[in-house]
Parts: structure tokens; sequence; C-alpha cells
């Protein structure tokens, strides 16, 4: 899949469809026959179906080719081959767009990967209840662009939302741009359509606003990853477009604690802006290298950010004061949404420079100018250049270690990781503000969650999936 020429996501499945299938060797070739017998063309064995799914956007390493990828086009595919691994003990991967960065996604050798790529309907955008019914394929900006033409928005907003899936977002419990004002995926999923791990189907939630009955399955399965049930449907809430000129913002600082400091004036004050982020001076500059439009370069940091509604104007001028009282050394407020349109191209100017070992860590918003203060000294001490992108007012940081691609390189770059995670938890933060633990962040687990809490979630997910074959040896 090329991503709009200036960046590229994960290949698509399929991709090599016409290609002639044949079973890979080792693999049984009469079970694989049942399922094709079953699925006919949704079946995929071709080599380029099979490279598609050995990776995801993470750094993650591949883990050899699956067996097959079920290409699912319905609800009854994802049970019928739920339950065929199920009973052949067969493990299994899940996957939406491939854009995840914690390597939830990446396939097992000799296992099948079902793909939710092909179920990509939007059913019903129900205006009177402002919500919407859809398959778990959909495009999240295909979503947000559908629910628009009906004055309507769905509020997470990945930087990925080109390319990301609603039921990638929701195993996810993705947070993105519009976070800070609207809260985090969990926050707008109603209800869900779950394949379990050995083939039935299960609905969760309800179309109301308010539902107290039986355990929160939907939260539940918001966040798994994976790994408690294939998402085939959602219902999630929408909201409704305020009228008035949106504005954005800029300020520059040029020390990154003082900026740290503005965003938690900000956030405890009354002006809520809809978005606000933080680029750092290298991650200006490497964004600029990639698409060069003009970004000013600050000092050491810049916010930007939006606000809407009819007093978008008054609140981003107030929001503007509070960064010049925090010692903003340039200011800017404009109706373009240049600003926010390189925010989201940190990501894939970072990976075309081949910067990929980076984390997304959480803080309490009073502790940016703190963790800031750290991620320099940490910087200092392993003698590495950090780039930071952060979705600020939610505190939740992107740090990005700047490393080569050897083994030796990653291996000195994943120390750093660990070392702003360590300072984050020391923080009262999260190891994972938003990508998931996958398997990437499977290490840090124990360092913020207690024995008994690990327990709880393996406990969780044997009941589920006692054959533990859907997405096995990842996030908890
Ligand atoms: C350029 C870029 C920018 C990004 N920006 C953000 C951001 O701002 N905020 C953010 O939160 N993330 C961001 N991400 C990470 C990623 O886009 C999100 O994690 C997204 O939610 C993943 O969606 P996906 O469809 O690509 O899922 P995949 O990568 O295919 O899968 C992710 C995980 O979800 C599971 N999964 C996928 N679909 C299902 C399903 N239907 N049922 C059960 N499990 C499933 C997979 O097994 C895997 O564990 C970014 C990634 C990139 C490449």
């Amino acid at each position: 899949m090329s991503v709009d020429g200036r960046g590229t996501a994960p290949a698509s499945v399929g991709a090599g469809r016409d290609a002639a299938s044949s079973p890979v060797p080792g693999a049984a070739p009469t079970d694989l026959d049942d399922l094709r017998a079953a699925l006919g063309d949704r079946l995929l064995t071709d080599p380029a179906s099979l490279a598609a799914c050995a990776v995801d956007s993470s750094r993650a390493q591949p883990e050899g080719l699956p067996l097959a990828v079920v290409r699912a086009t319905s609800t009854n595919d994802v049970s019928t081959a739920l339950a065929w691994a199920h009973a052949r003990g067969i493990r299994v991967s899940v996957r939406g767009a491939g854009t995840g960065l914690s390597g939830g996604a990446v396939a097992y050798a000799g296992g099948l990967v079902i793909s939710l790529e092909a179920m990509n309907r939007i059913l019903d955008i129900d205006v009177d209840n402002r919500l919407a019914d859809v398959e778990a394929g959909v495009i999240t900006a295909d979503l947000d662009a559908a629910a628009l033409a009906h004055g309507l928005f769905f509020p997470p907003d990945p930087a990925s939302a080109q390319w990301s899936t609603i039921g990638g977002n929701i195993a996810t419990n993705a947070g993105g741009l519009r976070c800070v004002a609207h809260g985090v995926t969990t926050d707008v999923v109603a209800a869900l359509e779950v394949v379990l791990a050995d083939g039935r189907v299960m609905r969760t939630g309800a179309r109301t606003r308010k539902n107290t009955t039986g355990y929160d399955l939907t939260s539940l399965f918001t966040g798994s990853e994976g790994t408690l049930g294939v998402i085939t449907a959602a219902t999630v809430r929408l909201k409704p477009v305020l009228p008035g000129q949106p504005r954005t913002f800029r300020a520059s600082f040029d020390d990154i604690e003082d900026a740290g400091r503005a965003v938690t004036a900000i956030v405890s004050g009354p002006a809520a802006p809809e978005v606000l982020e933080l680029i750092d001076a290298r991650s200006v500059e490497i964004i600029e290298a990639f698409h060069p439009s003009g970004l000013p370069s600050p000092g050491a940091a810049m916010l930007v950010g939006q606000t809407v509604g009819l007093a978008a104007h008054e609140t981003a001028a107030a929001i503007a004061d509070i960064c010049r009282a925090h010692g903003a050394a340039e200011t800017e407020i404009s109706d373009s949404d240049s600003l926010l349109e390189a925010r989201r191209l940190a990501n894939p100017a970072l990976t075309a420079q081949g910067l990929r070992v980076s984390c997304d860590v959480g803080v309490p918003v009073a502790a940016l100018a703190t963790v800031f203060r750290g991620i320099g000294e940490i910087a200092a001490r392993h003698g590495r250049r950090i780039a930071v992108v952060a979705h600020a007012g939610d505190g939740n940081l992107h740090p990005t270690v700047e490393a080569g691609e050897t083994p030796e390189e990653y291996a000195a770059a994943e120390l750093v990781i660990d070392d702003i995670t360590r300072l984050a938890l020391s923080l009262s933060g999260t190891i994972s503000g938003e990508h998931g633990i996958g398997s990437v962040k499977r290490h840090e687990l124990p360092w913020q969650q207690d024995a008994t809490a690990l327990d709880v979630q393996r406990a969780i997910k044997a009941a589920l999936d006692p054959g533990g074959i859907l997405t096995p040896g990842r996030a908890v």
C-alpha cells in the first residue's frame, strides 16, 4: 500500500491473489485443503500475501512466513478459520492494516493470519443516535469522512488514520491528536461483535448511552491486542462538528521544559484545545527534510494545536498568552491545517531515516517538564540524540533514539528506551499510552504491573483461549 506518495505502510494482503497457490512445504496439505474447501479464494498462500503479513510497522523482527492468510469477507469466514485453527492447535495472528508499532500483528512461522482488511463496509450511520455500525476493516479516515457528510466526526484521530482500521484502533485502544479533548478509542466504543478462539460468535455492549448489564466486556476486548478474540464489527459513537472556523496555533520555545510547563498550565485551565502536540527541534528538522513545508525551526521545541467552535480564535489567543507567559519566544495563530499535517508526518519521516526504536510512554501532564529534563539527561548519559514528538496534552510521548540499523546499534538504542520507560514509571507514568504492548514491550510489563494483576490477565486469557492459539506470547 503506497501512502500518499509521502511514506509507506505495510503491503496489503491479497497483493498476489491471482498467483498460483501452493501449500507451504511442511504444512499438512489435507488440513489446508479442508480450509480451502470452506473459504475458496479467501485463503491465500501466494508468497506475496504471506510475506506482507510477516511484519507490521514496528521494529519487531519477523518470526517467519505463515502457513496461509485468511482474507475474511464475513464473520463466518473468521469463525470458520478460528474453529479450524483451534481444533489443530495452530497459532493465529490477527491483522487490520499492519500499522501497529508493537509487533502485535506479526505472523507466526507456520501460523495462520486472519486479515480483516476486506471487511471494510460502513454498515450504517445512525444520525439520530450519533452511532456508526462498521465492519472491523473500515479505514479510520473513511469512517471520519462518512460521518462528516452528516455533520459528525469519529473522535479518535491517530496520526495513522489514513491507513489504520477501526478494528486495529479498538484492539490497541488507539489514541491520537484529538484525544486531549475527546478521550481515547475505548471512550467511543458502544458495542462489539467478536469471534472467540474456538469460533463462537459473541456480541457485547448496547446501542444505549448507558449500559450496566453484566461485566463490561466491550472494554475488556478494547485494547486486547488480538489475544482474546477477533473483532469483526463495532458500533462506535460519533460527535457533532462544532460550528465556526477552527484555528491552529504554534508556540516556539527555546527550552523544552518551558514547553512542558506551558502544556501543564493549558490543560489545567479553562481554554480547552482540541489538539495539543509537541514537536522538538530535531523532529522538526527530520520532518522538514522528509516533506518540506516551511515549518519554522524552534530553538528547542514547538507546541502545535487546534481550537474549535465559535470561540476558536479567542481560545487559541488565550492559549498563546499562556505559552508566552511560560517563555514562548514566538506564537502564531492561523486558519491553515498545515501545522497539524506536519505533525502527522513525524512517524513516516522518522521511519524513512531508519529511526524505528521509539516508545509511547505516558506521564501525568504535570510531570511533562520533569520528563523532558530526564530524557535530556538520558540522551547525554548514552551519548545518543533522542527526537521527541508528543501528544503533549495527554502526557503521551514518542521519543525516538537515533541509532544505526545494525543489531548492535538497535540493542544499544533499546537500552535507552528502557531508561526512558523507567523514568516515566518513576513519575507515575505508563509504559504504553496508546500503541499497546505487543511483543516489543512485553519485558517491561512487570515493571508497571504487579504479579497479581499479571496473573489475573493471564487467567482471563486462559479462560477465553484455553488452547493458547490467539496471538500467543504477546500483550500480557
Ligand atoms: C504513521 C503512523 C502513525 C501512527 N500514529 C498513531 C497515533 O497517533 N495513535 C495511535 O494510537 N497509534 C498510532 N500508530 C500505531 C497504529 O496505527 C495503531 O496502533 C492502529 O490502531 C493499528 O491499526 P491497524 O489496523 O493497522 O492494526 P494492526 O497493526 O494490523 O494490528 C494492531 C494490533 O491489533 C490487533 N488487531 C487488529 N485488528 C484486529 C481485530 N479486528 N480484532 C482483534 N485484534 C485486531 C493485531 O493483532 C495487533 O495486535 C501509528 C502508526 C503509524 C505507522
